[in-house]
């Protein structure tokens, strides 16, 4: 691993490199990355990115939004098969027959989109940002795409106004039952508990505290309770406990990953892709450049506004 990691730092200078990798990336990615971050996060590091090549360690739809956003750069995916099945459950015929149906209404989307999505999109959302970004739109109807728990959490926080919301969802944060978390708070009664907005309603009302997986890092990390169970997905642990190493936090698990939190698509990029694209400049983000246009329109709104 050491010989990997050495090449990978060699290839990095040598080609004036970065590597972005979001929270829920392996620890051996996560330990080799540039910036570790969220999507809002490394969306803004990505736009600002002076490297010649930008290597994305997250799912597609997050290489693809480097490439919007800092479409002059080369952004390498080390997985392709690294999608987000959320994502997916979002389409651009969907969307456009929404619109018609609600001709008043502006399309909200999560940056959990495909760029497709997002080029018929009004504005993005971020799961740290929506309610923020939410507020201060002038319609009072919104067509929230694609996930209807984040959509939901948000209607919650802006009542004054009416949303429609597609019907998607992240099957793992879907998975996290109540009861699984209840039940840890059983055997861990003066501990904490946060979860991520994506997870269903019922087990969002019994958190402690709800935010995106950075207010999750902060809140975890900096809140009086020595022990924080933890609703979101099991990658960000690595990250907990370099930054506050002195807490317990504790993680729904299973063998089989029924009732934990963990993304199959996340972990599909390994240090042997890292290694591979940087070495071949293999697995280029290509969108056409109408696509690129178009989608970097509602982002750049939302980025002005956060
Ligand atoms: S955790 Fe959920 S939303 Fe995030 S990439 Fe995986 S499936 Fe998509």
């Amino acid at each position: 691993m050491n010989n990997i990691v050495e090449r990978i730092n060699q290839l990095k200078k040598e080609k004036n490199a970065v590597i972005l990798a979001h929270y829920y990336q392996r620890p051996e990615i996560q330990d080799i990355a540039d910036y570790i971050g969220d999507s809002l996060e490394l969306s803004r590091i990505a736009q600002k990115s002076e490297a010649d090549i930008i290597v994305f360690c997250g799912v597609r739809f997050m290489a693809e939004t480097a490439k919007i956003l800092n479409p002059t750069k080369k952004v390498l995916h080390p997985n392709p098969e690294s999608g987000c099945p959320m994502a997916d459950m979002a389409t651009v015929e969907g969307v456009k027959k929404l619109k018609e149906q609600h001709p008043d209404a502006v399309v909200v989307s999560y940056i959990n989109t495909n760029a497709d999505v997002k080029t018929v999109s009004d504005i993005i959302v971020t799961s740290r940002n929506a309610v923020k970004v939410v507020k201060s739109l002038d319609a009072n109807k919104i067509i929230f795409v694609p996930d209807q728990f984040l959509g939901s959490y948000v209607a919650k926080q802006v009542p004054e106004k009416e949303f429609i919301l597609w019907k998607g969802f992240c099957p793992p944060h879907f998975n996290l039952s109540k009861d699984t978390l209840l039940a840890l708070k059983k055997q861990y009664p003066d501990a904490k508990i946060a979860v991520h907005p994506e997870c269903n309603t019922d087990t969002v009302e019994i958190a402690d505290f709800v935010g995106s997986t950075t207010q999750i890092i902060e809140y975890a990390t900096t809140c009086e309770a020595d022990t924080v169970i933890i609703g979101t997905e099991v990658g960000i642990h690595h990250y907990l406990k370099k930054k506050n190493p002195n807490k317990t936090y504790v993680f729904p698990q299973a063998a089989d990953y029924c009732g934990s939190v963990h993304c199959c698509d996340m972990k599909k990029n390994t240090l042997d892709k890292v290694l591979e694209v940087l070495e071949k400049e293999t697995n280029e983000v290509i969108l056409d450049e109408d696509t690129i246009q178009k989608a970097r329109v509602p982002l750049e709104k939302m980025l002005a506004i956060v």
